[in-house]
């Protein structure tokens, strides 16, 4: 087996990687960060997400969702575009005239066989970058013959459960790293295994996430993580930077958010809400 690198990635590690934004910085240097999700009763995981996208700086978001859902963001969210399917209840076909810098997809978004009929087709045409999370984790995970068609340097955002559903069960921990490992390698995919520790593999490299609390055990806080990475990406952070760097500030984020709350009380919007203070507390 090849060497593995392990890098523990704290406040040093991030930070000569962070952007700063210039006086003369206009919304249009940030990109367009595309949210695709949501089926009906889950709406709010696009919320979340594209949400989270604003907050790590995305310049222009907009979310492509069921008709059901539209009302909702629009009053939630102001300050998102929404775009609609043409079903009430579910994503059957994703087709849209924007060009988005990136593209998030698979929060809420269902297994019908109808969205996943509208996924498949989506991913044979598609170019631009994704990241790529839960069902839509799911779906790639029952036919993986579309892992060939991800443009390189997708992230895959996995929980231990999408996690073994895509790279089958592990023995132990040391095994499950070789496993995503030679998964990465062989698609070419950068894949943020979550948990305690989050860890971020790429080209034989293990990232090693020190932020984050059992807080974050709750729901919606992964799609809080799929809305910060989208929008790092749309802002022009490197796929594997806006990786590390996201999982990073999500969990600092959590680590302030905490203070306040305690771990019980923490829900995954107080952790959008705590973005900017991550963000503050780089320097
Ligand atoms: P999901 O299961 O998709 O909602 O994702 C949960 C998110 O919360 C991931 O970013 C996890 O890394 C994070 N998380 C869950 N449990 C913990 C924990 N005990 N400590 C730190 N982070 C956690
Ligand atoms: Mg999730």
């Amino acid at each position: 087996t090849t060497q593995t690198e392990v890098q523990l990635i704290g406040k040093n590690e991030v930070l000569p990687n962070y952007i700063p934004r210039e006086k003369f910085s206009h919304k249009g240097q940030f990109g367009h960060a595309l949210i695709i999700g949501g089926s009906y009763g889950k709406i709010g995981a696009v919320s979340l997400a594209s949400r989270s996208a604003l907050s790590a700086g995305a310049g222009l978001v907009t979310a492509y969702i069921p008709k059901c859902g539209y009302n909702v963001l629009q009053t939630a969210l102001p300050e998102v575009m929404v775009i609609t399917d043409a079903d009430d209840e579910k994503i059957t076909n994703i087709a849209f005239d924007i060009e988005p810098t990136v593209i998030g997809i698979g929060v809420g978004l269902g297994t019908d066989t109808k969205s996943q009929k509208a996924f498949e087709a989506f991913l044979k045409t598609n170019k631009t970058p994704l990241v790529i999370d839960a069902d839509g984790i799911n779906l790639l995970a029952k036919k993986k013959s579309l892992l060939k068609q991800l443009p390189e340097e997708t992230v895959l955002t996995p929980h231990p459960k999408e996690l073994e559903r895509l790279i089958g069960s592990w023995e132990n921990d040391f095994d499950k790293l070789e496993k995503v490992k030679a998964f990465s390698n062989k698609y070419k995919v950068i894949i943020v295994v979550k948990g305690a520790n989050s860890i971020t593999v790429f080209d034989n490299t293990l990232y090693v996430n020190t932020t984050g609390n059992p807080g974050l055990a709750t729901a919606g806080s992964g799609d809080v993580l799929t809305g910060i990475i989208t929008g790092l990406i749309s802002q022009g952070y490197h796929p594997v930077v806006a990786s590390i760097f996201g999982v990073y500030l999500h969990g600092k984020a959590a680590d302030i958010a905490v203070e306040d709350y305690g771990y019980q009380s923490l829900i995954a919007s107080y952790v959008i809400d705590n973005m900017g203070q991550a963000f503050i507390d780089l320097f």
